[in-house]
């Protein structure tokens, strides 16, 4: 080995690392299914590449990852004959960590194992999972577009630093080998690998392979290979024969979590477009969920190639959570992100995702429990879609949920539909309200008169609430009324005596109305007599298309 030198990992590595040995110890297993991910990732990228430059595949284009072990040493080793890495990537990739804001999610990172072992999980730890159970790992690579003697080894024993050394090799792709702990030896273990490779890793399109030895009548052995994976990709299945666990493991692989999903949606669709597309809904928010530049979109297949991870065309940005893959005949194999952006194609696929994205969540809605969960999680961003995506705003209305004066809870459980049911006869309106804070909202004074007359009003307090209202302009023919703004008119619902006795308490008043009106001066445009509040003598009211209080502050904070 020649130019060796020794290099210190990046902060948030050293961070990483530590904390992974001491909360993951109990789902210490899955260092094996983050290493074929990215064997399968690598043999995914060469693939792509070698479509317009088949001299990558040097003679040897039956991409495979291989898995052995040897007892006695202890030793776990993957090899995969992908794109490989060249020193550069090798540094970068395996002694950084590139994802913004990780620096801050490290942050929030408590040392309680059980805790950070859930954070950690929606952030993805890939190849430094190794040192879960190993206390030394070794990596041999070469990229594929590279000379023989362009090859790298790494090693590290996972403490803050790395050796890096250029080295002679042959094969392309790379060779992880794990030196296991002492109390990992497990691993090294025939059927042990074997039962996890099908646990994580049948759905991955690669052939996993490990050895097979076999006798023959006069008890001569020979040494072959066997596939041990199902290898087919998961999505080209039929529905019928996937199980439960196989959708859980693949969107495991897709999506970098640790945890089950919520829900998903499989469909074929033939015709005009053609599509296979598995969308999932994630049970947890990812760490850089309102990051701008935070991880989203899909993985995109043509006719089964891979072309891109995080393929952010296909879905609305309110639907950013929606992770999965689409696979499809309609696109180029040599699409890149830049031709993405003028392929109408493109747009079509996105307005029938969308649709697919939005009915798997109408399904969810069906099943209480668990959408409260993903309302908790990401309802915040789904209130993006009415401002984003106007023709869509039915839909997206029937998923929303709030807090509202009917349970005076801060749970955001109650749709439209269930207010809607709740109206009072005569009643035509909806009726919100929007605060700084739930308990703002609930205990504004505007509200006392729809108390008493028990006529429900939504309670609004996220910082997104007064975007969303103002996006939102009806709910099944009915309007929606800032009880904050303007005049009250609560139409059928008061009788006609009730109106005519307001109507003489304000000529009664005027005189009153007259005085308040000349000492506050050019404070108040105008000064009127309420029926609005049954306790509290007074309250300030907007001008009915003035901008609300939420809308004034987020745009002074924008410095307008
Ligand atoms: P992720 O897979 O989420 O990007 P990882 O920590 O698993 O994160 O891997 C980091 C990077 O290292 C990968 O993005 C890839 O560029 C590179 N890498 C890891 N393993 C391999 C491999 N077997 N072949 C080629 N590149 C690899
Ligand atoms: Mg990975």
């Amino acid at each position: 080995a020649t130019h060796e030198e020794t290099l210190g990992f990046q902060t948030e590595v050293k961070q990483l690392l530590h904390l992974m040995i001491h909360s993951l110890y109990s789902n210490r297993e899955i260092f094996l299914r983050e290493l074929i991910s990215n064997g399968a990732d690598a043999c995914d990228k060469l693939r792509y590449q070698a479509l317009d430059n088949d001299s990558l595949y040097e003679g040897d284009s039956e991409l495979r990852i291989e898995i052995e072990h040897d007892a006695e040493a202890g030793t776990v080793t993957l090899r995969d004959n992908g794109i490989g890495m060249s020193r550069e990537d090798v540094i970068q990739n395996l002694g950084t960590i590139a994802k913004s804001g990780t620096a801050e999610f490290l942050k929030q990172l408590s040392g309680e194992q059980q805790k950070d072992a859930k954070l950690i999980g929606q952030f993805g730890v890939g190849f430094y999972s190794s040192f879960i159970v190993a206390d030394e790992v070794t990596v041999r690579t070469r990229r594929a577009d590279l000379p023989h003697d362009a090859g790298v080894e790494w090693h590290s024993k996972g403490e803050g630093e790395f050796t890096i050394a250029d080295i002679e090799r042959d094969a392309r792709g790379t060779e992880i080998v794990l030196h296991l702990k002492e109390d990992a030896k497990e691993f090294a273990d025939d059927f042990r690998l074997k039962s996890l490779v099908r646990k994580y890793s049948d759905h991955i399109e690669v052939p996993v392979r490990m050895p097979k030895v076999d006798k023959d009548d006069e008890g001569n052995e020979t040494y072959g290979w066997e596939t041990v994976n199902e290898a087919t990709a998961l999505w080209v299945r039929p529905k019928s024969e996937i199980t439960e666990d196989e959708y859980k493991a693949f969107y495991k692989h897709v999506a970098h979590d640790f945890s089950d999903p919520l829900t998903w949606s499989h469909n074929k669709v033939e015709g005009k477009l053609e599509y296979t597309s598995l969308l999932y809904v994630p049970e947890r928010a990812p760490f850089d969920l309102y990051e701008r530049d935070g991880a989203r979109g899909l993985k995109l297949y043509v006719q089964r190639v891979f072309i891109m991870d995080d393929a952010e065309q296909f879905l609305p940005l309110y639907l950013r959570f929606v992770k999965g893959v689409i696979d499809t005949k309609d696109l180029s194999l040599n699409v890149s992100r830049e031709l993405l952006q003028q392929d109408p194609q493109v747009e079509k696929l996105k307005s029938a995702l969308t649709k697919r994205a939005l009915d798997m969540l109408k399904k969810l809605s069906k099943d209480e429990e668990k959408y409260q969960t993903f309302w908790n999680t990401f309802g915040s961003v789904l209130k993006e879609g009415p401002a984003e995506d106007y023709g869509n705003r039915d839909k997206i209305a029937e998923l929303l949920r709030f807090s509202t004066t009917h349970t005076d809870s801060a749970t955001q459980d109650q749709s439209l539909a269930a207010y809607v049911e709740r109206m009072k006869e005569g009643q035509q309106k909806i009726y919100y309200i929007v605060a700084d804070s739930f308990n703002a909202a609930k205990h504004s004074p505007h509200l006392e008169i729809f108390r008493k007359k028990g006529i429900e009003v939504l309670l609004l307090s996220d910082r997104i609430d007064e975007w969303l209202m103002s996006h939102l302009t009806e709910y099944d023919g009915k309007s929606f009324v800032d009880i904050a703004k303007g005049d009250l008119d609560l139409g059928e619902i008061e009788g006609e005596e009730e109106k005519q006795a307001q109507e003489e308490t304000a000529k009664a008043k005027e005189d009153l109305v007259k005085r308040v009106q000349e000492s506050l001066g050019d404070d108040v445009q105008e000064v009127r007599i309420t029926h609005r509040l049954t306790d509290s003598p007074a309250c300030v009211v907007l001008p009915e298309h003035e901008m609300g209080f939420q809308m004034r502050r987020i745009m002074e904070a924008a410095g307008q």
